[in-house]
C-alpha cells in the first residue's frame, strides 16, 4: 500500500507540472496535450524537451501546429500499435501488388499456351515453307512476350522480397522494444514475466537447479526526495547499468517495478546464487554518485537482496513469493544485505507467521 500511495504522489507530481503547463499557456486540456506535457515533465523524452524549450524561448508560446509537430515527431511513433498497424498495412500493401502481378503473369501464360495451340494445329496443316516460317515466327514472338513478363515478375518479386524482410526487421525492432524497460535498457516486467516462466519450465524438465535474485533500492524514496525524480532516474540507470556488467550469458536480469530488479540464473544452484547477489550488492554500492548536471557528490546507494531456489513442488509464483519475503526480511533487519530462503532470519520470521 505504501508503495502505491508512493507512485500516485510521483505520477500526481508529473500531472500536476502538465496541467500547470497546459493552464499558464492557455492551451486546450485534451489528452495529446497532456501527453505532450506529462512527458516533458518526467524529462524522459530530451529531444521532446529541446524542442519545447526552444520553441518557447523563441516564440512564447506553443501553437496548435507546434503541438500537433511535436506530438507526431516525438512521441506518436513511439505507439507500439501504431506501428505494428503501419508494418501491417505495408505488408497488405505489398501482397495486393504481387497479387495484381501474379494474376497479369497468368493471363500472359494462358494466353500463351493458346498460342501454342493453335501453332501446333496451324503446322498439321501447313504445306509451305513460308506457312511454316510464319507459324515459327509468331510462336518466337509470343515466347519473347512471356520471357519480358517473367524478367518482370522475377524483378518485382526480388522487390518484394526485400521489402519483407525490411518488414520482418521493423517488426523485430517493435517487439524487442515493447520488452524493454526505456530508462535501464534492461527487460520489462513483460519480458520478466515470459521469460521466468520459460525457464522455470526448462529446470523442472532437466532438474537443473535454478535460482532467483530481487532486489529493491534502499531508501530511495529520501534519496528522490532529495535530490528530485530526474536525479533517482539516473540512478536506477546506474543501478542497471552495474547489473549488467555483473551478469553474463545465460542469466536473465529485468527491472520488475519501479525500484525493484530481478535476476533469473538458470542452471545455478543457491550457494552459487548468492555469491551472484552478493558481487550485484558490492558493484551498486561501489559507485559513487555524482550529479552530471554540477558534479555535486551525491553519495551512494545500497541495495537489499533476497534469494530463493526452486523446489520440486514450486511453481514460477511460489519461487517470486519467497525471494519477494527475503527481501523484505533483509530490508528488516538492517537493508544493505543479501538474504536467502535458508538464512536463520528468515526461518525465524517465516516460522513465526506460522506459529
Ligand atoms: P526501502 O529501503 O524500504 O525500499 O525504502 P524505499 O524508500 O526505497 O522504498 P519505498 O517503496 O517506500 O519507495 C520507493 C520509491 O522509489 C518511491 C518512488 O519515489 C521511487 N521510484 C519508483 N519508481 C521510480 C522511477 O521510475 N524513478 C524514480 N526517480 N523514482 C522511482
Ligand atoms: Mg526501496
Ligand atoms: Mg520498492
Amino acid at each position: 500500500m505504501v508503495k502505491v500511495l508512493d507512485e500516485h504522489e510521483r505520477t500526481m507530481a508529473f500531472a500536476d507540472v502538465a496541467l500547470g503547463q497546459i493552464r499558464s499557456l492557455r492551451q486546450t486540456a485534451i489528452p495529446r496535450n497532456y501527453e505532450i506535457w506529462y512527458v516533458y515533465a518526467t524529462g524522459y523524452n530530451a529531444p521532446l524537451n529541446k524542442i519545447i524549450n526552444e520553441t518557447l524561448a523563441r516564440n512564447g508560446k506553443l501553437t496548435e501546429a507546434d503541438l500537433e509537430q511535436i506530438y507526431e515527431t516525438y512521441l506518436s511513433h513511439l505507439k507500439t500499435t501504431d506501428r505494428i498497424d503501419k508494418v501491417g498495412a505495408r505488408v497488405i500493401g505489398e501482397i495486393d501488388d504481387v497479387m495484381v502481378l501474379l494474376s497479369d503473369a497468368l493471363g500472359v501464360s494462358a494466353s500463351y499456351d493458346s498460342s501454342l495451340n493453335g501453332a501446333s494445329e496451324k503446322l498439321s496443316s501447313a504445306r509451305t515453307r513460308d506457312q511454316v516460317e510464319a507459324i515459327v515466327q509468331s510462336l518466337v514472338k509470343a515466347t519473347n512476350e512471356m520471357r519480358e513478363t517473367n524478367k518482370a515478375l522475377e524483378a518485382r518479386l526480388a522487390l518484394s522480397r526485400n521489402e519483407i524482410s525490411n518488414l520482418q526487421q521493423s517488426l523485430e525492432a517493435i517487439r524487442a522494444e515493447s520488452l524493454t524497460d526505456p530508462l535501464t535498457g534492461l527487460g520489462n516486467r513483460k519480458y520478466f514475466d515470459r521469460m521466468i516462466e520459460m525457464a522455470v519450465q526448462t529446470a523442472q524438465a532437466s532438474g537443473e537447479p535454478l535460482s532467483l535474485l530481487m532486489f529493491d533500492i534502499d531508501h530511495f524514496k529520501s534519496f528522490n526526495d532529495s535530490y528530485g525524480h530526474l536525479t533517482g532516474d539516473q540512478v536506477l540507470r546506474l543501478v542497471g547499468m552495474s547489473l549488467k556488467q555483473t551478469i553474463k550469458g545465460q542469466d536473465i536480469t529485468a527491472r520488475y517495478g519501479g525500484e525493484e530488479f530481478a535476476v533469473v540464473l538458470p542452471n545455478t544452484a543457491l550457494r552459487q546464487a548468492l555469491t551472484v547477489a552478493d558481487h550485484i550488492r558490492r558493484a551498486v554500492m561501489a559507485k559513487e554518485l555524482k550529479k552530471k548536471s554540477t558534479g555535486e557528490i551525491l553519495g551512494r546507494v545500497t541495495i537489499s537482496v533476497g534469494v530463493s531456489m526452486l523446489k520440486p513442488e514450486d511453481d514460477t509464483d511460489a519461487l517470486i513469493e519467497r525471494a519477494d519475503a527475503c527481501l523484505y526480511v533483509a530490508k528488516r533487519n538492517g537493508r544493505n544485505r543479501v538474504i536467502c530462503e535458508v538464512d536463520p532470519e528468515y526461518v525465524a520470521e517465516t516460522q513465526s507467521q506460522v506459529a
